[in-house]
This record gives C-alpha cells, sequence and structure tokens, in this order.
C-alpha cells in the first residue's frame, strides 16, 4: 500500500510539473480555462489488466464506428505527403482553427473543449499553433489520449519551443493532453471509464466518449495533412520507441522513413483509434509507442523527440534539426508471449535485447508452492516491449518478440489477414 501511495504522490508531482510548463507556455493569449474538478476514481485500473477486453467496444458498437468511419469526409488528394513543401506555391495562408486566426509567422496557444461532458462543465485542454511563414503541410501531434501516458506530452512541450514559426514551412498542431479527465486522476480512461481510443472518429450524439471524440475529429484533427499519434505501453507494460504504422498506405509509408531510425511495426489500425479514424478520413497517421504508463522516461521522450524533428526535416518543413544520417527504419513483425501460469513474473530481458529462439525471457513463480515457470522466446528477434516486474494471471501478455522482416513482407503479410478488421484491440492495445 505504501508503495502505491508513494507512485501515486510522484505521478501527482508530474502532473504538476507539466501542468507549469504549458502555462509557460509563450505561445499564445488564450488561457485554458480548467474550470471542473472531477471526481476520484478508486484507481483500480491500474491494476486490472482484465479491463482492457471488457473496456473494449463490443462488436456491435465497432460497427458503428466503422459506420462513421465510411461517412466522415475524405480529404481530397492533394499529391504525395513528400513533395508536399516543395509543391507548395504561393505565399502561406492564415490557419483557422476553434474559430481562431492564425497569421503565417506566428504562433498560439489556443483552448479546445469538447462540449456537454460528464458535469454539463467543458474542460479545456491547450492547442499548441505554430504557421511557418511558408507553404506546406500541417502535421498535428497528439499525446494522452490515454491519460497516464506523460512521455508524450512533454516530446510535444519540447517540439513546439524547438521551433520558431519564422523558420517554419507549414503549419504545426499540437495537443499535449488530449484526455484531461484521465490525466488528472492519473487513469488511462475517461471517468466512466470508456478508453478514448476506441471512439474515433466519434459521434455528436453518442456517448461521452463518442462525443470527446468527435469534437477533437472535427474541430481539431481535420485540420491536418498528417498526424502523429504519441503513446506508450499501457498496464505496466513498456515498448522500445516504436511507430506502428499501416504500410499499406504511401502516405504512411512517407511518415515512417521521415522518423529516421526508429523500429517500425506493420501494425493495422484498430477500429476506433485515433489512427484509424485519421487514416481513414484521408489523414495519414502513425503511432509513436514510447517507455510506459505513469512515468516521465527522458531518453523515450528524447528518442521520440528526435524522431519527430527528423520527420519534419525529411518532410522539409524545418532545416536540419537533429538529423538521423542515411536513416534505415527496421520492419519488424510481432508476437506477444504471454504467461501460462499466475504468479511472480520477474524477466532476464531487457527492451531491446536481442534474442533467440528458445532464449530465456523470464520466469513466473507461484508464491504459494515456489514452483517456476520459464518462458522461452518462440522466434529469434528483439524484445520491443515487455512488462515490468510484478505479480500476473494467466494468460498475461509479458513480452513483445518483434521479427525483423523487410517492409514488403510485412504489408503483405498483413494483407491476407485483413479481412476482417481488429476489433477490442487487446493485442495491439497493450499500447494504442
Ligand atoms: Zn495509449
Amino acid at each position: 500500500m505504501s508503495t502505491l501511495l508513494r507512485q501515486s504522490d510522484s505521478f501527482h508531482k508530474i502532473c504538476q510539473y507539466l501542468v507549469s510548463f504549458l502555462l509557460l507556455l509563450p505561445l499564445g493569449t488564450l488561457q485554458a480555462g480548467e474550470a471542473a474538478v472531477d471526481p476520484s476514481d478508486n484507481g483500480i485500473d491500474v491494476l486490472e489488466d482484465a479491463t482492457l477486453e471488457v473496456d473494449s467496444r463490443s462488436s456491435e458498437t465497432s460497427a458503428a464506428a466503422e459506420e462513421m468511419a465510411a461517412h466522415s469526409p475524405v480529404r481530397e488528394y492533394a499529391g504525395p505527403l513528400a513533395n508536399a513543401v516543395d509543391d507548395a506555391t504561393g505565399n502561406a495562408e492564415p490557419l483557422q482553427i476553434l474559430g481562431v486566426e492564425i497569421a503565417p509567422g506566428t504562433s498560439r496557444r489556443l483552448s479546445w473543449s469538447a462540449t456537454e461532458l460528464f458535469e454539463g462543465v467543458p474542460v479545456s485542454t491547450p492547442v499548441l499553433v505554430l504557421n511557418g511563414v511558408a507553404p506546406g503541410p500541417t502535421v498535428c501531434l497528439t499525446a494522452a489520449v490515454h491519460g497516464d501516458e506523460l512521455n508524450g506530452i512533454e516530446m510535444v512541450r519540447r517540439v513546439f519551443h524547438d521551433i520558431e514559426p519564422s523558420r517554419l514551412s507549414g503549419a504545426l498542431i499540437g495537443v499535449p493532453i488530449v484526455n484531461v479527465q484521465g490525466f488528472r486522476r492519473g487513469s488511462r480512461y475517461l471517468p466512466d471509464r470508456r478508453d478514448l481510443n476506441r471512439y474515433f472518429p466519434g459521434n455528436p450524439n453518442g456517448s461521452a466518449a463518442a462525443r470527446i471524440a468527435y469534437s477533437l475529429f472535427n474541430d481539431v484533427i481535420a485540420n491536418c495533412d498528417a498526424l502523429v499519434d504519441l503513446h506508450t505501453g499501457s498496464f505496466e507494460r513498456a515498448n522500445l520507441p516504436q511507430l506502428r504504422a499501416d504500410l499499406r498506405n504511401p502516405d504512411v509509408v512517407t511518415l515512417t522513413h521521415g522518423f529516421g531510425a526508429m523500429v517500425v511495426l506493420h501494425s493495422k489500425p484498430t477500429v476506433g483509434t485515433l489512427r484509424y479514424a485519421a487514416t481513414m478520413a484521408g489523414i495519414p497517421a502513425v503511432t509513436v509507442e514510447a517507455g510506459g504508463p505513469s512515468q516521465l522516461e527522458l531518453a523515450e521522450v528524447k528518442h521520440g523527440v528526435k524522431g519527430i524533428e527528423t520527420l519534419l526535416t525529411t518532410l522539409g518543413m524545418t532545416r536540419r534539426m537533429r538529423l538521423w544520417g542515411d536513416p534505415e527504419p527496421v520492419y519488424y513483425r510481432s508476437s506477444w508471449v504471454r504467461a501460462d501460469n499466475g504468479g511472480i513474473l520477474l524477466s532476464d530481458v531487457s527492451l531491446g535485447s536481442s534474442v533467440r529462439k528458445g532464449d530465456l525471457l523470464g520466469s513466473i513463480t507461484d508464491p504459494m508452492n515456489n514452483a517456476r515457470t520459464e518462458l522461452r522466446s518462440p522466434y529469434s528477434g528483439r524484445i520491443i516491449g515487455m512488462a515490468r516486474n510484478q505479480v500476473v494471471m494467466p494468460g498475461f501478455a509479458a513480452f513483445h518478440v518483434g521479427i525483423e522482416t523487410d517492409e514488403v513482407t510485412a504489408s503483405e503479410e498483413e494483407v491476407e489477414v485483413a479481412q476482417k478488421p481488429a476489433v477490442g484491440g487487446y493485442v495491439d492495445g497493450m499500447s494504442e
């Protein structure tokens, strides 16, 4: 119990740190009105892995999400993302977003609030906008769609502080904390325990989650030409910094190449995720996964920032920012190794370790009878995600083994099994 209290204390310190940074951002004049105070929940969600499946939407709501996505406006084809800056002609235009006009060469901090929230009081969250002096694409960064995933919040802050609108071609829009209500409670979920990242592109007449998703998607995301959604592993699991991307989409492939030397995992997006809805609406999107929840992990943050800044340089939006030299992304197929027994999980590998087929990954010891079982790798590959040491139940996904493959193979294999959309997203949802 004392450990839990300490974790909770440090989490609140981190929250205060982040909020104070956001309030200090010199990006504009509007203040975020943080009016509502959320009732705290009992905090059990970070302890219960099983809720992930329960929480996932039923097939009925998933069909509704597909229906909505099918009717969401598909953007006009504007040419390949890779050439967007070179192909742009004329002068940069003012950017219209959230009822505000942002002139070229300026930055603003705006405030977005989804209407009709739980208490009937809108809760607002900052939206950072940099409109460059020269024309180009609009790239959006979103973080903390899951409220306990902190690394992305800090990545957005660092990226926005590193860039001057006077040196930018195109525009950058950042939403550092999408799920404000979950963030305040240190929870992945919304207060009604729904996973916001299963409700995009949303519905103005649906559940609270669907309404928040709809508002974000139409008020903010619809302005983007490309989207990078920042996540971490979930439930005491951490991910090696990696991209999740649907490599069947050429503009998505452009995005993955732009990130430089970051591991790329081909993954067809789960229905209802922001990545899914954006791509369906013609906005190529990738998810960055880096580290685990409820902590600020500086190495992961720096890795993510370097990737994003390399992307902006590759797209021609900025000039030489921390460019990874001659990047060669690595594509992985992947498989989760699950615990057969319940007990105390202790790892013998670390994130990023290379493993051979049959190598010991970790062990699970039954605390009652001291029986010990070993978890061995079924493949040769690399550990791209893993659980922190903890007590687990049978079936718990413990180690995510990436299997190196090339880009073409990765996307072809997925096509074969792509007949049915991934619903519930348990495997992919270890994260995103
Ligand atoms: Zn997430």
